[in-house]
């Protein structure tokens, strides 16, 4: 099974990533994650990318692609995966096709209304082993793994509008890319992240396979 999350930033795709990975028994695929262990690793890539992703612009297609590509062709993969944070451009849509070609079953587009996104990006913490995100509470590490518990440099209100952009200019554009395809499933992103998950399986099961 090859799935596809898109929603703008904070709609939850990490979350429902993680359960939908646990269930298939597939990995779950984060682009963000990937990057952010580059940055903090300070590898090669990590350099490159650190600014723009504070700034919340695009890292450059080709550097996503080939970096997706390589994972994509682990032999953890061959059950399927699940993709999230990528693809975010058409070019990078395009480019999933040529390397899988029909490789995608199910995109899943989980709806959020843009407030509600961003008083979820203001209001939560990240941590900084797992990836895990959390409301904003008095707890400072994660109680899944331990790690401690910050808020992402571009989770800051001024960086979160022009995500927002960011996602609306590139990445909505592959809802419709993927709706002419036939193969696309909608969400709605509000209420229990348990509830939400009921509604994805249901509606994968109609639509995937
Ligand atoms: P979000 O919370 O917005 O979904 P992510 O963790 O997916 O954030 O991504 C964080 C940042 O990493 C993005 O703002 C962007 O700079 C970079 N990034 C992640 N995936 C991609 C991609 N497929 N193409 C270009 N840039 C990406
Ligand atoms: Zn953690």
């Amino acid at each position: 099974m090859r799935i596809v999350l898109l929603g703008p930033p904070g709609a939850g795709k990490g979350t429902q990533g993680v359960l939908l990975g646990k269930s298939y028994g597939i990995p779950q695929i984060s682009t963000g994650d990937m990057l952010r262990k580059a940055v903090t690793d300070e590898t090669p890539l990590g350099m490159q990318v650190k600014e723009i992703i504070r700034d919340g612009k695009l890292v450059p297609d080709d550097l996503i692609i080939s970096l997706i590509e390589e994972r994509i062709s682990g032999d953890d993969c061959r059950k399927g995966f699940i993709l999230d944070g990528f693809p975010r451009t058409i070019e990078q849509g395009e480019a999933l096709e040529k390397v899988l070609p029909g490789s995608v079953d199910v995109t899943i587009y989980l709806n959020v209304p843009r407030e509600e996104v961003v008083e979820r990006l203001a209001g939560r913490l990240t941590c900084r082993k797992c990836g895990a995100v959390y409301r904003k509470r008095d707890i400072s590490v994660c109680p899944v793994c331990g790690g401690d518990l910050y808020q992402r440099e571009d989770d800051q209100k001024s960086t979160i509008e022009h995500r927002i952009k960011v996602y609306e200019e590139n990445t909505a554009p592959l809802v419709e890319f993927y709706r002419s395809k036939g193969k696309l499933v909608e969400v709605g992103g509000m209420g229990e992240p348990g509830d939400i998950f009921k509604a994805l399986q249901e509606n994968i099961s109609k639509v995937g396979s």
